[in-house]
């Protein structure tokens, strides 16, 4: 799932391409009968009233809340965008096809498999929008520059709405969104972890309502740097300790942010390109590897925390009890 670097990569995107070109039109293939009735364009009485909201605006420019997408419209109101576990957002030329007519070209094209039902879609031009990530075309908003904001979306999670600017708070599913950790001081960031006065560090770490921007990926990451066990609970561990955690949290983001985000997963920039981090991972996906650590001898574990993954080394990041 994309984390702080990488909807900031995007966010940053959408601000050096987008600022100033109009939507035209928007077309969906989202449609889910979970969605009935609610907020969210996968229903499609909604999203009727998403289509008549966008039409004609111009984008203004775009900001990151947690992990969510926010582009503004010039006069007010904007839309809001979760990429969830597999979407991202992709900028250039597309033309509509018919799937069932096309989808041999879009195959000698891609040399991979087809899946009938996607493929709406296509890149009118060679290059990474191409790659087979970027296919699962979802939502594409027509510009005014003869490009194409589309949202590629392979497990349909990502979660797309409008909103008027005085009622953007309400996009948050009534939850309040944190400060990540750029935006507030160390003090700040203990203070708000110590809002829970007992869980796992790994949990702790990965709650939007707490410090907003970390998952998986970075939680495991940072936890790894500053040598501590992800099952610590919070109470055990002292503010120094936390204060470290604050300050390897926004290196290891920031690095994330410096090699284009990470694409272990489907993450894509909106150019289409993937991000680099993931060769950076010392701890994340590497289970039964020697530690990186120097002078350590432990090796890579991975252990269910929370219902998540978590990957650490069995030896330098010891667990208090
Ligand atoms: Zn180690």
């Amino acid at each position: 799932m994309p984390e702080l670097p990488e909807v900031q990569i995007t966010v940053d995107g959408i601000n050096k391409y987008l600022p100033g070109r109009k939507i035209l039109s928007v077309w969906t293939d989202y449609k889910s009968g979970y969605f009935k009735g609610k907020k969210n364009i996968k229903d499609p009485a909604y999203f009727k009233k998403f289509r008549k909201f966008v039409a004609g605006k111009k984008i203004k420019r775009s900001e990151r809340k947690g992990k969510n997408i926010i582009v503004h419209f010039s006069g007010g109101g904007g839309i809001l965008i979760h990429m969830k576990m597999t979407g991202h957002l992709l900028y250039g030329r597309y033309e509509k096809i018919n799937p069932k007519l096309q989808i041999s070209n879009y195959e000698q094209i891609q040399n991979s498999k087809a899946q009938k039902t996607e493929d709406a879609w296509l890149p009118t031009e060679e290059g990474p929008l191409r790659d087979p990530f970027n296919r699962h075309i979802r939502l594409v908003f027509e510009l005014s520059d003869g490009k194409r904001l589309a949202l590629s979306d392979m497990r349909r999670f990502a979660k797309v709405m409008y909103f008027e600017t005085s009622k953007l708070s309400e996009c948050f599913d009534g939850k309040n969104i944190a400060q990540d950790p750029f935006e507030i001081n160390k003090k700040e960031f203990i203070e708000s972890l110590r809002r829970k006065k007992t869980g796992r560090i790994k949990n702790i770490l990965m709650d939007q309502t707490l410090v907003s921007g970390i998952g998986n990926i970075y939680s495991d990451e940072t936890l790894f740097e500053t040598g501590v066990h992800p099952e610590t609970n919070i109470g055990d561990i002292p503010d120094k300790k936390l204060g470290e955690i604050y300050e390897g949290a926004k290196k290891i983001l920031k690095k994330g942010i410096k090699f284009g985000g990470d694409s272990a997963s489907d993450y894509r920039n909106i150019k289409g390109e993937p991000g680099a981090f993931q060769k950076k991972h010392k701890v994340y996906r590497r289970t039964g590897e020697k530690c990186p650590k120097k002078g350590c001898s432990g090796k890579i574990v991975r252990k269910v925390v929370g219902g998540r993954s978590a990957h650490f080394c069995n030896r330098h990041q010891k667990l208090k009890r």
